[in-house]
């Protein structure tokens, strides 16, 4: 498990180089990625602002209710007295609101002075003002739900909207990223979870110095490589296993600057100078299981086979020095897409 040495003049691997339309369609993606996430919290927004007044709706519903209540409660006066008064106007019978002697004088008294026509009025009165209120709550509580309604389609159109677009920049940058030679398999990245937009966010950092988080794992635990690579590695890897039932052993993957260092102190001119590795890159695997040696079933297979997956063996590795466990990714090799 060495690293590569690089030889004067090997083209420095399938590091594709970030076009300036490919950086412009990255940040056009992630802007839309934002406005889109923008959007969504404001619609959620919205959506709790709709909650509340959906509350104050049921409240005007449940006052509504009340008055409605109290509409046919003052009703009754008027309609029980008239209905009394025309059945008994001076008579002894009972009145369900007032009852005793003194209230049934009281009753005659207001009849003859005429003071009944004046709380006949009043009861009138309240009716009306109950009968507005509730004409008024209900208009409000419309007004209410639609303009919620309204306002949730309009946020709802507004999402497509973007989605839309945000859908349309992601492809087009994976158009551009194919056209590179970035491999995109769908297959691979739902196996991974892992976002091939990453590769271009991964070149910006010099060899060796990748943020893991820029990185995508290897079923085979513990090793990452540049997302590209690493999707790939994932449809070989599913090849391998259907013809040998088992997965392919990996020592060695991506190679940070210290662990290059690392191996570079402990094996001075075997290993590749520190800060050159295609390791160092998250492009190439240290093999095993077989593979490391050389003509072995495992080796031929991986050579006859590993390129329709962007993976070969590379020429200097067959002599200077001979290292038949190492594998780098080509994306130019990639015939998968
Ligand atoms: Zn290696």
């Amino acid at each position: 498990m060495t690293s590569l040495f690089l030889l004067p003049g090997q083209p420095a691997a399938a590091q594709a180089k970030d076009p300036a339309n490919l950086t412009e369609l990255r940040k056009e993606a992630e802007r839309s990625a934002k406005e889109l996430e923008d959007a969504t919290k404001a619609l959620e927004q919205r959506r709790a602002t709709i909650a509340a007044t959906e509350k104050q709706l049921k409240e005007k519903l449940d006052a509504l209710q009340a008055a409605e209540r109290n509409l046919a409660v003052s009703r009754r006066p008027v309609a029980e007295m008239a209905q009394l008064l025309y059945e008994e106007p001076f008579g002894q019978g009972v009145v369900p609101f007032m009852t005793g002697e003194a209230n049934i004088k009281t009753l005659r008294a207001m009849a003859d002075s005429g003071q009944m026509v004046a709380v006949r009025q009043q009861a009138v009165q309240q009716t009306s003002q109950l009968y507005q209120q509730t004409e008024k709550l209900a208009a409000e509580a419309q007004e209410l739900r639609a303009g919620n309604l309204l306002a949730e389609a309009q946020m709802s159109a507004e999402i497509d909207t973007l989605r839309k677009r945000s859908d349309k920049v992601v492809k087009s940058l994976t158009a551009a990223l194919v056209k590179l030679g970035i491999k995109i398999d769908k297959v691979g990245r739902g196996a991974l979870g892992c976002n091939p937009l990453q590769v271009t966010l991964a070149n910006d950092y010099p060899n060796g110095l990748i943020p893991s988080k820029l990185l995508c794992p290897l079923q085979q635990r513990g090793h990452l490589l540049r997302a590209d690579a690493a999707i790939a590695f994932v449809s070989l890897n599913e090849a391998y296993r259907k013809q040998f039932g088992k997965q392919i052993c990996v020592t060695d993957a991506y190679r940070s600057l210290a662990e290059q260092q690392s191996v570079y102190y402990r094996r001075p001119g075997f290993a590749a100078v520190p800060g050159r590795s295609n390791h160092g890159l998250g492009l190439a695997v240290d093999l095993c299981g077989g593979v490391q040696n050389f003509r072995s079933v495992q080796f031929n297979w991986l050579e006859k086979n590993g390129k329709r997956y962007g993976w070969i063996h590379p020429d200097w590795a067959y002599s200077s020095p001979f290292e038949p466990w190492h594998w780098e990714y080509d994306p130019k090799a990639d015939s998968i897409l």
